[in-house]
């Protein structure tokens, strides 16, 4: 009996503590989960999300556009309501007017404002693509601009005043917006005090300018901008546009990156960037189930989430992009460093010696045979495009060019007048992984042809291509054409091991040669073309110095490539690259020529322009070493 109550006893002690113990336990584990959830929560930056909804200013079907882009407007709101995002609704004056005409479209107006998000102003200026019709300067400066840039002037509707007061229509109080300030900040309207398009980067050293289509990283705000512009104080944050798939998953990345600070994010209210702007916002709601981190544009600057950074006045009224001022032209400050400007090194050294970045253009010359003769021309007008305007090229050649070129007189008697003129004479080289391989291998021939099969399993390449020998033999071949021979791009982004020892300057490393030494960054961004410095890094024992280039072989990549361009300065490098083909239906040449002809525009007499040797040796660019791999 005694024994029985003992056990008794026993068991329920022992059943208490294990009830007790998984109490504890769950317990540990629901107190961990919740610290780690608000952790997470708290791990991750703020965000603000801009819709720009655009003016269609005398645009054939304009008053349509709009039409269909407001039913869109009000589907992406829809999305973001149900998130519970706060979106800054920026619009233009076009579209102040179609608002205020009709009851319902205030109403929903109303219903916009209630949800917390925020109504701003947008602007695209008489330097933008589409100008709205406002602008402070006179109506015939403004057409002279437009004319200026090819086009075929928008109708002039007012000064900024009027288009301020369209927009306090939809916005008694309004304060924030992009007012296209980027090139020139006299477009910015006196009540617009928090602007998200001033051009200037949010991190690091104060005063950068970044593009917003082609850095990611534009969106990464670690501090507010703030200078005073007509002795008013404006705060700037940046953002980055996710208008594509690609941009969005870009700016995945670098979110995903921040652990504190403000992400800013900008699309547009036009059908074909709202499949990317909806993959974002899913993005988001993932990281962030309640939204409660993200914030309008004024919520952001009011509520002091970020440190204030003061700019100099200077920085601020330094026109950045288009070489436009009226009020200046033929003196000092127009950009222009005229005959006795340049007469006299001292007499305006602002517009002699500062603005454009040093540039190289380095042409990849393809190894493909039966487009050999073909090539050679597109080849000699790029040369005489370069020779009319001062510029040095960097010829960069596959081996079957040697023979090409050595085997018939005339041709070798051009390429001595390439090397006279100041063109360098470069490698380049296709490895087994290329549709068309050059044969050349860093491989022994069974290990090289093995990879070829490899490489070409899943994707299409030209057959019956034979071993021609290692990268020395490569060499032995190239230095027929250029015995000095030492730059080139030897699809090293790749395989490292394919730089031959003589090469010491390559530019197809990977690697983008500003921010972070070592990360890697593709040749279709155009910021990828941007210097800020050379990277070394040792290879097969040897130090090679990289230079970086983006590549303008396709539609749309020059326009890019001008507008990174117009935010560097003569302490950096712009490299830039193509193909000497210009075939039927592939006319990859006519983009450098586009470009060449821009640079001219910038640069008048080519005094910018160098070979990639040239600015490797000429000490233009610091040199940084490779700490960590950046993918
Ligand atoms: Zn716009
Ligand atoms: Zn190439
Ligand atoms: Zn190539």
């Amino acid at each position: 009996m005694d024994e029985q109550q003992n056990n008794y006893i026993n068991n329920t002690i022992k059943l208490i503590l294990i009830i007790f113990g998984i109490i504890l336990v769950i317990g540990v584990i629901t107190g961990t989960w919740i610290y780690l959830q608000k952790f997470t929560i708290s791990n991750i930056p703020y965000y603000f999300i801009a819709i720009h909804n655009e003016p269609y200013h005398d645009e054939s079907g304009g008053t349509e556009k709009i039409e269909a882009s407001y039913l869109l407007l009000k589907q992406m709101i829809e999305k973001a309501d149900e998130y519970n995002i706060k979106l800054t609704l920026m619009f233009t004056a076009q579209w102040a007017d179609y608002i205020s005409e009709s009851p319902e479209r205030v109403a929903d107006l109303e219903s916009w404002k209630k949800q917390g998000h925020e109504i701003a102003a947008h602007h695209h200026s008489i330097y933008h693509g589409n100008w709205d019709g406002y602008t402070d300067y006179t109506e015939e400066e403004a057409i002279a601009q437009r004319i200026k840039q090819g086009k075929i002037s928008e109708k002039y509707l007012g000064t900024l005043t009027d288009y301020i007061n369209k927009l306090k229509k939809i916005n008694p109080d309004i304060k924030s917006g992009c007012v296209n300030d980027e090139h020139d900040k006299k477009v910015m309207p006196d009540e617009i005090v928090y602007d998200t398009c001033s051009g200037f980067a949010n991190f690091g050293e104060l005063g950068q300018l970044f593009g917003d289509s082609n850095s990611p990283e534009k969106g990464n705000n670690e501090y507010i901008t703030v200078g005073e512009y007509k002795n008013i104080q404006r705060k700037w944050l940046a953002h980055y546009q996710i208008t594509t798939d690609e941009r969005q998953n870009s700016a995945q990345v670098v979110f995903s990156s921040m652990n504190s600070g403000v992400y800013g994010a900008v699309t547009h209210s036009i059908q074909n960037q709202a499949e990317s702007y909806y993959k974002f916002l899913e993005f988001l709601h993932s990281k962030d189930l309640a939204g409660e981190k993200s914030r309008t544009i004024s919520e952001i600057i009011e509520s002091k989430l970020l440190p204030e950074k003061l700019i100099s006045e200077k920085l601020i009224n330094k026109k950045t992009q288009t070489p436009y001022s009226s009020k200046k032209q033929g003196m000092c400050g127009d950009f222009i460093c005229d005959e006795i400007e340049k007469a006299n090194s001292n007499l305006c050294r602002e517009d002699c010696e500062n603005n454009i970045p040093y540039y190289f253009i380095a042409i990849h010359n393809e190894p493909r045979v039966e487009d050999l003769e073909e090539n050679y021309q597109t080849l000699k007008t790029l040369v005489l495009k370069a020779n009319n305007y001062g510029m040095k090229l960097t010829l960069m050649f596959t081996s079957p060019w040697v023979d090409f070129l050595l085997e018939d007189p005339i041709r070798k008697e051009e390429l001595e007048k390439w090397k006279q003129k100041g063109h360098e004479i470069a490698a380049h080289h296709h490895g087994y992984g290329v549709y068309v391989w050059d044969g050349y291998s860093y491989e022994s021939e069974a290990d090289a042809l093995a990879s070829r099969e490899e490489a070409c399993k899943d994707k299409p390449c030209r057959e019956n291509i034979s071993y021609n020998g290692d990268m020395e033999d490569y060499m032995i071949k190239l230095k027929q054409l250029n015995l000095e021979i030492k730059s080139g791009c030897l699809n090293e982004e790749r395989e490292k091991d394919s730089l031959p020892n003589a090469i010491i300057y390559p530019t197809c490393s990977g690697f983008a040669n500003f921010g972070t030494p070592g990360t890697y960054s593709i040749d279709l961004n155009q910021e990828k073309g941007r210097n800020d410095f050379i990277t070394l890094e040792t290879i097969n024992k040897i130090e090679r110095k990289w230079l970086a280039h983006t590549a303008l072989l396709k539609e749309g990549t020059v326009q890019g490539a001008k507008d990174v361009f117009w935010t560097m300065n003569s302490q950096q490098v712009y490299g830039t690259a193509s193909h000497s083909v210009s075939l039927p239906l592939d006319k990859q040449a006519e983009y450098i020529l586009e470009f060449m002809d821009f640079l001219h525009e910038q640069d008048p007499t080519g005094e910018k322009s160098r070979t990639v040797t040239e600015i490797i040796e000429s000490n233009l660019l610091p040199e940084k070493e490779i700490e960590i791999y950046v993918k």
